[in-house]
């Protein structure tokens, strides 16, 4: 019961919910701003998945050959298969070089050329001259450990401004109230057990992706999408599910990520026959095509024998041609990934490696100021007040159905930023809260209960390896009809089994049985937002390849998935226009056309 549970309260203008890149840098510009800000994290700052981010932040700063931010927008449009929102690319790409300066001087330890100039290297997707010239040097890289440098450096400047952690607090649910405004989140302290409600003028969900929905990723554990599912069950839908991004270069069987930098600094493909088969699928670009061209090419190259391996089912990522100096120096953390986990001297031999869920284009649906939007048939871009979103928990949308590499870590401090700047227009600091309801949090509570309690036949570890399995076999980088059609019934089981979930640990504190079973249930609201989505868009859009629709069908598909579900599991699905239009006149749309690298 919600009464059982004594409640400490707190008061904040803001509370930021997550404490990687995208969360850090909200939480530092709010502090800089004047507000009053708390930062809630289940995991220490500086342990977010943020942290193993290996190749690059995407920036056109020009420091190793010519380049333009509008290259960087025409090469996040094409990306993104034109389900980006234009206006919010633009802001990006633009934003992303005062973005990287600004984190140079926050600390940030770049690699350097020789003129003592922030180091870029070529990612794949990225370009020059509108995808006519070469390859673009994009890609900021502090060696293969940027997401790392970048997340201590912002931590850093948190506590410089004096920012307020909470750290190890599980945030259970939004406080919404009966207008539908947001006022706040109930959180669960896992160290001593207390719960928390925190009301906020603003709540700022930086929760990260939900990759762990998959059996084999390269996201952290903790990747379960947690502000994500918080939205669907305070109503709100969330947008483009069915874009999963599936990154080339996982190591085969460990599911460990292998940058893209490592082919950006000359590593390539092989298969069975030692052949560089990308030539023959991106005759330009080659190993350097965006993400999803690559990933169904080796799809394909294995598909029809030509794997590696006893079991023919797995590619060569080669990097043994390579300097060993250039290896140590700018690729020394993948390095050691190779050896721990696939026991690969890079320096001699291939590396095995297969396709692996990496990032989730779709999520909470932003404008570019980070406000959630509540969209109607009436007004499709209307706001749900009191409530952000921000980094890949976000869907702004920016990576429209397929992510260019580098620009997430862009995306996070682009957007951090853009949420800081709103949040100090709508908010003043100290300004007085309204009286919350009496019972406000207590559904939060009740589902706490219920699923602490829960007394059923089914382990949480049961349920979510029949979840993962499901989306892992049923909406992987080739999809059909059929197979989506057969995950949506398998999913709907796993919903219908969390019925009889049993938690054995009933107690409060470090209960690591009760968070697992509150993330899956969490991961399977969005498993079934993600199959449901999937089935019904009747073509092949960036990481969402049919093969029953292999074109892309502009005429009928050119929007953005609304995904709804109920408290039941029930998913229902509308649309809504993608943004074809810029912010300013510096630059004008990129209209669709076939996508050839
Ligand atoms: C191995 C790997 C390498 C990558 N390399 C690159 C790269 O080189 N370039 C690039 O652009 N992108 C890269 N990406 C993608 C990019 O790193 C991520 O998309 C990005 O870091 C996500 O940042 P975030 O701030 O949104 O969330 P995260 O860093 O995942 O942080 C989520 C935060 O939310 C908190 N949280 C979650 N749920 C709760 C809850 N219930 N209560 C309280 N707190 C909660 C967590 O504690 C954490 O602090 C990589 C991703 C991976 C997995």
């Amino acid at each position: 019961m919600a009464s059982a549970y004594k409640i400490i309260d707190h008061a904040y203008d803001v509370v930021v919910v997550g404490a990687g890149g995208a969360g850090l840098r909200a939480t530092l510009g709010m502090g800089m701003a004047g507000l009053k800000t708390a930062c809630v994290t289940k995991v220490f700052p500086t342990r977010s998945h943020t942290v193993a981010a290996q190749g690059g932040i995407g920036a056109a700063l020009g420091n190793m050959g010519p380049d333009d931010w509008r290259w960087h927008m025409f090469d996040t449009v094409k990306g993104s298969d034109w389900l980006g929102d234009q206006d919010a690319i633009e802001y990006m790409c633009r934003s992303a070089i005062p973005a990287v300066v600004e984190l140079e001087h926050f600390g940030v330890p770049f690699s350097r050329t020789e003129e003592g100039k922030i180091y870029q290297r070529p990612f794949g997707g990225h370009t020059t001259e509108y995808g006519d010239g070469p390859m673009a040097k994009r890609a900021c890289a502090a060696a293969d450990r940027t997401g790392h440098a970048i997340l201590h450096t912002l931590y850093q400047q948190c506590l410089k401004h004096k920012a307020e952690f909470f750290v190890e607090y599980f945030a259970l649910d939004l406080i919404m109230d009966e207008d539908g405004v947001c006022r706040g989140i109930m959180a669960w302290n896992l160290d001593d057990g207390t719960i928390h409600r925190f009301r906020a003028h603003m709540v700022v969900l930086a929760t990260g992706g939900y990759g762990r929905a998959y059996f084999s990723c390269t996201s952290a554990h903790t990747c379960t999408g947690d502000g994500n599912a918080m939205v669907l069950r305070a109503g709100l839908p969330l947008q483009d599910m069915e874009f999963v991004q599936f990154h080339p270069t996982g190591i085969y069987s460990a599911g460990c990520l292998i940058t893209e930098g490592a082919r950006g600094e000359g590593g390539y493909l092989t298969n069975s026959a030692g052949e560089r088969f990308m030539e023959r699928y991106a005759p330009h670009a080659k190993d350097l095509a965006s993400r999803d061209v690559v990933s169904r090419a080796m799809t394909i190259e294995v598909r029809e024998g030509r794997g590696v391996g006893k079991e023919n089912d797995h590619i060569m990522l080669h990097l043994e041609h390579l300097d060993p100096a250039v290896l140590h120096e700018r690729l020394p953390g993948i390095s050691e990934t190779a050896k721990v986990f696939a026991g690969v001297e890079v320096t001699k031999e291939p590396i095995p490696v297969l396709p692996t869920v990496h990032y989730n284009m779709g999520g909470v649906p932003t404008n570019y100021h980070g406000e959630v939007l509540r969209p109607t048939k009436a007004n499709p871009d209307g706001i749900c007040p009191g409530l952000m979103a921000i980094g890949e928990a976000a869907c702004v949308s920016v990576h429209g159905a397929n992510r260019l590499g580098t620009n997430s870590l862009i995306d996070l401090v682009v957007f951090g930023r853009a949420a800081a700047h709103r949040a100090a227009e709508l908010v003043r600091p100290g300004m007085p809260h309204k009286p919350l309801a009496a019972n406000a949090g207590e559904g939060a509570l009740d589902r706490l209960d219920r699923i602490r309690n829960a007394a059923g036949g089914s382990p949480t570890s049961r349920i979510r390896l029949k979840m993962q399995r499901t989306m892992q076999n049923n909406c992987a980088v080739f999809r059909s009809g059929d197979v989506l059609q057969e995950g949506c019934r398998l999913i709907d089981e796993v919903n219908s089994q969390l019925g009889d979930l049993s938690v054995s640990d009933r107690t409060m504190i470090w209960n690591s049985d009760l968070v697992e079973a509150l993330e899956l249930d969490n991961l399977v609201s969005q498993s079934l937002a993600t199959l449901y989505s999937g089935a019904a868009r009747t073509e092949s859009r960036g990481a969402h390849a049919r093969e029953d629709f292999p074109d892309r069908d502009d005429a009928n598909w050119m929007k953005h998935t609304l995904a709804w579900v109920d408290g039941k599991g029930g998913v229902s699905l509308d649309y809504r226009d993608v943004h074809m239009y810029t912010l300013s006149n510096e630059v004008s749309v990129f209209p669709p056309k076939k996508r050839v690298y």
